[in-house]
């Protein structure tokens, strides 16, 4: 599969191929998406998931098709962020994604375990291959845009992912701390390792807006490093309660708030 364009018909090395029916599959059940974009955040709880849903809500209320590849093993957070704590169903030998409220089709581990509190004990190359199942086995239909919610950090694990997965590039999410700088020189290096472009960084939790007086809090100080990154800030959200009621009562979809609206138009404007 090293040079493998998936082209069963005209390859020289189809009669004795290992991978022939895998590579069928993979073409049937991924041949109707057009765009795959990677969610990263250098560490958890900077809001990558939240970030993630958003971008797929946003695009969805554009028009277009939508999904979420929930590639967060050891965390899955967007069933729940979708309100969905229904089975997985399967077809075929496929996976067939969970269709949310709003219509974003979402596949994620926590859909296939019996209960969504339990844990995962598994190491990198387990993790990926469970993404890379995601990708292939699931019959995903047709999807303009999917958002990946990478699994957090930039190690060994992220990484594998990012193999197994035709990413076309890449969305920063971050808090403005200190730790940013380092961390979005890790990301540019490890998506320039694999020629992915990095499309910039979201700016996550930068203020709260006080409910008495209007003013904005920086909750993280005001450290600047973020704004010396190499990387174009697209949009800062602020932290907002009505974000996270959503998300812990599975209404993200239904909050009427204006945050990454103008990301999702600009991205899937450009890359369409
Ligand atoms: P990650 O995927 O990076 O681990 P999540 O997206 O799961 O982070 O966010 C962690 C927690 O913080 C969640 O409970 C989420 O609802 C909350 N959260 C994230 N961003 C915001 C925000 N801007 N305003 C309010 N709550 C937020």
């Amino acid at each position: 599969m090293a040079d493998c364009n998936q082209q069963c018909s005209s390859c020289s090395s189809a009669e004795e191929c290992q991978d022939k029916e895998k590579v069928a599959r993979t073409v049937r059940n991924t041949s109707g998406i057009k765009h795959v974009i990677g969610i990263v955040g250098g560490k958890g709880g900077v809001g990558k998931s939240i970030v993630t849903s958003l971008l797929a809500i946003q695009a969805r209320k554009l028009g277009l098709e939508t999904a979420v590849l929930d590639a967060d093993i050891t965390g899955p957070s967007i069933p729940k962020i979708f309100g969905i704590h229904a089975y997985a169903q399967t077809e075929d030998e496929s996976l067939l994604p969970h269709v949310a409220q709003n219509g974003t089709k979402v596949m994620s581990l926590n859909l296939l375990l019996e209960h969504e509190t339990d844990p995962v004990f598994w190491r990198g190359p387990v993790i990926s291959g469970v993404v890379k199942q995601f990708w292939e086995d699931t019959r995903w239909g047709n999807v303009d845009y999917m958002f990946v919610d990478m699994p957090p950090g930039t190690g060994d694990v992220p990484l594998t992912v990012f193999q197994s997965l035709p990413l076309e590039g890449i969305l920063v999410v971050s808090t403005p701390q200190s730790l940013v700088s380092m961390i979005v020189e890790k990301a540019i290096n490890m998506a320039t390792k694999m020629d992915i472009p990095v499309l910039g960084m979201i700016e996550n939790m930068r203020y709260l807006v006080c409910p008495d007086c209007g003013k904005e809090i920086p909750l993280f100080g005001t450290d600047d490093s973020i704004d010396a990154t190499p990387l174009p800030v697209l949009e800062r959200i602020p932290l907002d309660p009505k974000l996270a009621a959503a998300c812990d009562t599975g209404t993200l979809a239904t909050l009427d708030v204006p945050y990454l609206a103008q990301t999702a138009k600009a991205l899937c404007g450009k890359m369409q």
